[in-house]
């Protein structure tokens, strides 16, 4: 049996969570219509679901399908400032969506993107033998390192301005990751979201690495073997968070029902796993992947149906934090620099910024007390309270 000082522990998650559940929804853009958006989320955003939206600055108007066929092929720039009826509903939903940054444009070059449309099936089609690798057809491919910095502050700029908020996270098209675009995040005090991989990993440079946190994940995942929440780990190796893409709910999963039980399971495992582990889930959706070619109405209905039963799977059977993707990242940021002592009968907490809802996991039958401030308990292990800037003592006892 443990001693009780080695079983008390900061829990991931604030207010005492099991995992964190987001909705990532890219290409939000100029061209988007709000009653598109009213289809595909009520139901979500009835149950609290936050969804962030991965919003495109200045859209080019290219011949890919996130652009609607009137415009397609213009190859003009247009500036989501100039969809006032889409900004005014964003801000109008308050805390349900958060805004995230997607490129600049994101296309340059005047490739055509996959999927197609196959005409005949009313459906979208990924073109198989694509010879030039997807991540190819990103705005930021083999760019230098000014235009990326610019693209990126650039497009920052236009978002602020626009949703009259901060903006904390950048999704690149395609998922690209160089160099360049660690540096320039960085630079733009931005975390990244998707296309972390191990290749990916060694882009980061040497001098935005945190080594400790490098060491102690290769230590976990190469010889104790001890933590299988390797996605965590990772997401603190570099000085600016990085997080990881967890699920695609994508249309070509979801076109036969046979095939949408099968990736519909698939998706549930995959929340049990990160509940049980403590992770993330980041769930990838494009919204007009639920409409063919830019119709009135969702035409992809089990697309749909079987988002919905994702989320009534999470809210009936598990213990999400539903947060947004900007919070999860400033999350995992500030819980990453707290410190904690224990000795005898109390813990010592120190921590650089004011933090709500932290969780502390301890054996049960005890209790915590901190002067002057609420203590909750929400299960026997868990118990749950604020602290301020600098250094909090919690007294445990029986
Ligand atoms: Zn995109």
């Amino acid at each position: 049996m443990k001693k009780p000082n080695k079983l008390i522990k900061i829990s991931h998650w604030p207010q005492g969570h099991n995992y964190a559940f987001s909705i990532r929804d890219d290409d939000l853009s100029y061209f988007t219509r709000p009653e598109q958006l009213d289809q595909i989320y009520s139901e979500a955003w009835k149950n609290k679901f936050i969804v962030s939206f991965a919003t495109i600055p200045n859209h080019k108007a290219s011949d890919t399908l996130n652009v609607p066929p009137s415009y397609r092929n213009k190859h003009t720039f247009h500036s989501i400032n100039n969809n006032i009826s889409l900004i005014e509903y964003i801000i109008d939903k308050n805390k349900l969506v958060d805004i995230l940054q997607h490129g600049y444009s994101h296309i340059d070059k005047e490739n055509k993107l996959s999927p197609f449309l196959n005409y005949d099936k009313k459906q979208l089609v990924t073109l198989q033998d694509k010879s030039v690798p997807f991540m190819h057809d990103s705005e930021f491919f083999n760019l230098n390192y000014i235009k990326t910095e610019d693209k990126i502050s650039k497009g920052k700029q236009i978002l602020e301005d626009a949703f009259k908020k901060s903006i904390t996270v950048l999704v690149t098209p395609q998922e690209y990751i160089s160099r360049n675009i660690f540096k320039a995040a960085y630079l733009n005090n931005m975390s990244i979201c998707g296309g972390i991989n191990k290749k990916s990993l060694l882009k980061i440079p040497f001098t935005q690495l945190k080594y400790n946190n490098l060491i102690m994940v290769l230590y976990n995942y190469f010889i104790s073997r001890a933590n299988k929440n390797i996605i965590y780990d990772l997401s603190n190796i570099a000085k600016n968070t990085l997080l990881l893409t967890t699920y695609r709910h994508y249309w070509n999963k979801y076109t036969e029902r046979a095939d949408s039980n099968y990736n519909y399971n698939k998706a549930i495992q995959i929340i049990k796993e990160k509940e049980s582990i403590g992770g993330y889930f980041i769930m990838l959706n494009h919204y007009w992947e639920y409409y063919y070619d830019w119709e009135k109405d969702i035409t992809n209905s089990l697309l749909h149906e079987y988002f919905n039963k994702i989320l009534y799977f999470v809210n009936k059977n598990t213990n999400a934090w539903k947060c947004s993707i900007s919070e999860l990242s400033s999350w995992i940021s500030l819980r990453q620099n707290i410190k904690i002592s224990i000795k005898k009968n109390e813990i010592t907490i120190d921590s650089p910024n004011k933090i709500k809802g932290l969780c502390l996991e301890h054996p049960p039958g005890y209790e915590l007390s901190i002067s002057e401030k609420e203590v909750i308990k929400c299960r026997s292990n868990k118990s749950i309270f604020n602290i301020d800037k600098g250094t909090t003592h919690v007294q445990y006892h029986k």
